[in-house]
């Protein structure tokens, strides 16, 4: 068996593994590279993966990084081609693709109309027609561990292969979905995968949450492979405790509240901006906080949050019992989700303290962009870093201590307080990686993706401490025989 890596690979994007058994090929995951030198042409070549001859595809979880070019592929491939997805996944692929394909199409129309005469424009990456060929193939895995969540009664006939949750999606190959707790409906997959050498076991962790944290169950790790492929995006350091950054997130507001200064927070659309929510909602119901405004400057996050109002049984059980109760809205009273971007930049008229969650959650692009220029030259104003900033991300310089920064095309100094809270990360620090991956018995051969080189290095080591003989970081490009 052969498993080629498409990406993610010494970096956080673009997530893919090809897995070929001889007898089938199967894809895990086939996301977007962005940030830095993620351009169109690098997103459009498709390295190993030849679309007419997948037998099936599997998705670890929603986001962009992971899905962002299954429409590249969709118009090719065989009609018998699915891609098995949990339920929560499903939903929240659909708002992030047709979200892209906007934005995708959005960029088209403006580089058309910005070209000079006879000048060739790219068509763009793709369209709705595309994604739309996407979701039809989508297909629902409902049973996943832990066992508290099985529900063989949603499955479609037919499609549970045996008990515990294992799926055949293709000749020789059976796959089992576990809980990863990064966001809603997030999996690790364990594949038995037979080829023409025999039976071997692969894992892919996909991306694993922090344990302990509200709305996400914990992670459930997996006991057994041959081979197991472990991201390792925080691979180098610890989050702090997630109590001790809401009561540093309570300070934050107090402050601002006392400023009359707002709070700017980058937020991923999908995950971070429910678990702030969620956080916010709790310090307003407990803490006799000042109740300033909370705008919630993305459409999109809005309706990822509905999305997980109607998949409670994929959240925990704290989580279920709140909403059941109203305690959630309850708290966040002063919430309003700005619409238009006419809304979004009414705000930079306003004064007073608030609090603007915004995307992108790197700070490249989108509404925060905006937000950023208007404030962050003024004292009292703070941003507060949730998330992962990647290298060469406007987010990254601001949280090093850049003292001026260039902004939508304007030199603009640094006067804002720049925090980072990474106790909000979605992403398991080290020892929750290194947990996670103690459940597997015998050390077996691992591969660390999805982190940049710093980070899977320290990691790298920290494995070998603890007796895993065989740990590679496998370039992009690189393929593992197995
Ligand atoms: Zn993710």
């Amino acid at each position: 068996m052969r498993i080629d890596l498409c990406g993610a690979a010494g970096e956080v994007t673009g997530s893919g593994y090809l897995v070929d058994t001889g007898r089938a090929r199967v894809l895990i995951d086939f996301g977007m590279f962005q940030g830095r030198g993620a351009t169109d042409a690098r997103n459009r070549d498709l390295g190993p993966v030849d679309p007419a001859r997948l037998d099936a595809i599997v998705l670890t979880h929603a986001h962009l990084d992971h899905t962002g070019r299954l429409p590249l592929l969709a118009e090719r491939l065989p009609r018998q081609c699915r891609i098995h997805a949990t339920a929560p996944t499903i939903d929240l692929t659909r708002l992030i693709l047709e979200d892209s394909a906007r934005i995708q199409v959005g960029d088209h129309e403006r580089d058309l109309r910005h070209a000079r005469p006879g000048e060739r424009v790219d068509p763009p990456l793709y369209a709705h027609a595309e994604v739309e060929s996407v979701t039809q193939r989508l297909s629902p895995v409902a049973v996943w561990t832990p066992a508290e969540r099985r529900n063989p009664a949603h499955c479609p006939p037919g499609a549970l292969a045996g008990g515990d949750g294992w799926l055949q999606i293709a000749d020789g190959v059976r796959i089992r979905m576990r809980e990863a707790g990064h966001i809603l409906g997030s999996a690790s997959i364990e594949m038995d995968a037979a080829g023409t050498g025999g039976s071997r076991r692969v894992v892919f962790s996909g991306d694993i949450g922090q344990r302990d944290t509200p709305i996400h169950p914990d992670p459930d790790p997996p006991s057994e492979a041959d081979l197991v492929f472990l991201e390792s995006t925080y691979g180098d350091r610890n989050h702090r405790p997630f109590a001790e950054t809401v009561s540093e997130f309570q300070t934050i507001i107090r402050a601002a509240a006392w400023d009359r200064a707002k709070v700017l927070i980058p937020a991923f659309a999908v995950g971070r901006t429910q678990i702030l929510l969620w956080s916010l909602s709790e310090l307003f119901r407990r803490h006799a906080m000042p109740r300033i405004p909370i705008y919630l400057d993305s459409p999109m996050a809005a309706r990822a949050s509905e999305i997980y109002r109607t998949h409670p049984c994929a959240t925990d059980a704290e989580t279920r019992a709140l909403q059941a109760s109203g305690a959630i809205e309850r708290g966040l009273r002063t919430l309003r989700v700005l619409e238009t971007s006419e809304q979004s930049r009414a705000l930079n008229d306003e004064w007073g303290s608030s609090i603007i969650i915004a995307g992108s959650g790197t700070c490249d692009g989108g509404r925060i962009m905006h937000h950023l220029l208007h404030n962050v030259w003024k004292q009292g104003v703070q941003m507060v870093a949730t998330g992962f900033m990647p290298e060469g991300s406007l987010g990254r310089r601001l949280i090093e201590g850049a003292r001026s920064v260039r902004i939508l095309g304007r030199s603009v100094e640094v006067r804002a307080k720049i925090r980072t809270l990474g106790g909000f990360s979605a992403h398991a620090g080290r020892d929750d990686l290194l947990w996670w991956h103690g459940h597997l018995q015998d050390a077996p051969r691992t591969a660390l993706t999805h982190g940049e080189q710093r980070q899977r290095e320290s990691l790298a080591a920290a494995l070998r401490g603890r007796g895993v003989r065989t740990v590679d970081v496998p370039m992009r490009g690189a393929s593992i025989e197995l």
